[in-house]
């Protein structure tokens, strides 16, 4: 009975999905209730679903940068630090943590999915493509498929990627060469397991990774509610 609920929730949120912020995020946030079982996740039908990631695992750690000032645009841009993606992202993404959990890692987050008005306000500051996606064309944030990640060892302390997080200069490619051993050693082990899980890097940004299967997603701007 609740996979039949579930399932026709996400009928309904499809249905509304193109109608406004305030009904989608009302919808998303019934439809997918605290289940924290992510094999109901393989029994759902719609994989372009919103999910939140907290509800399924909780063997991420979260660190959302743009619910705090602690970011390029100097300012708290989303309410509340959740990780709203796809249904299919979060898939491949708890795949890939098992993978890193195996080795003594696990994944920290600094942005999930991102409402189109917020990578507007990004555009206005870097209108550089090289490190912002101009909205006119929408990055693969806001359409739910894109993470940006580092690792963290059995203490919680990041690894050393040799930059950090949105850090807009050359040290943050993946063409860098002029780093230690230990930053190439690091960044290598990121990007073998994400590739390995559907995702594909991005040249300029060691922390970006878009799932291949979600350039066709469409935009979205809905807001996630807080608690
Ligand atoms: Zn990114």
């Amino acid at each position: 009975m609740k996979l039949k609920r579930m399932l026709a929730s996400i009928y309904i949120f499809t249905l509304f999905s193109c109608k406004t912020a305030t009904n989608t995020n009302l919808i998303a946030e019934s439809t997918f209730s605290k289940s924290n079982d992510i094999s109901m996740l393989n029994k759902l039908v719609n994989d372009s679903v919103f999910v939140n990631l907290s509800d399924y695992s909780k063997d991420f750690i979260l660190d959302m940068k743009y619910a705090t000032d602690d970011n390029f645009l100097k300012s708290k841009v989303y309410d509340c630090g959740s990780c709203y993606l796809r249904s299919k992202t979060i898939k491949s993404l708890v795949e890939a943590n098992k993978e890193f959990i195996k080795k003594g890692y696990k994944i920290k987050l600094f942005d999930c999915y991102r409402p189109l008005d917020v990578q507007k306000r990004m555009w206005e500051i870097v209108p550089n493509a090289t490190y912002v996606a101009n909205p006119k064309r929408g990055s693969i944030h806001n359409r739910g498929g894109a993470v940006d990640i580092t690792l963290v060892d059995k203490n919680g302390k990041e690894l050393d990627m040799g930059t950090k997080f949105d850090h807009f200069g050359p040290e943050s490619s993946h063409f860098f060469s002029n780093l230690s051993s230990e930053v190439i050693k690091n960044r290598k082990m990121l990007k073998k397991i994400m590739l390995k899980y559907g995702f594909e890097s991005f040249d300029s940004e060691w922390w970006h990774y878009n799932l291949t299967d979600a350039k066709k997603d469409k935009l979205s701007n809905f807001n996630w509610e807080c608690d």
